[in-house]
């Protein structure tokens, strides 16, 4: 399973995301990512926004 364990970065605000989180709902525990709790903005696990 191919995993990103760099620090990524809100593609929108720049801010770092935790790298250890709850996720939001089940395609954030099936493909990882976040959202930004900064700005809201959805993101992979690669940091790239998603939409
Ligand atoms: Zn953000």
């Amino acid at each position: 399973m191919p995993l990103n364990f760099k620090p990524i970065h809100c593609p929108k605000c720049n801010e770092k995301q935790p790298q250890i989180r709850k996720p939001k709902g089940w395609k954030e525990i099936l493909w990882g990512g976040n959202t930004c709790k900064n700005c809201g903005c959805k993101m992979d696990r690669f940091g790239k926004e998603r939409k």
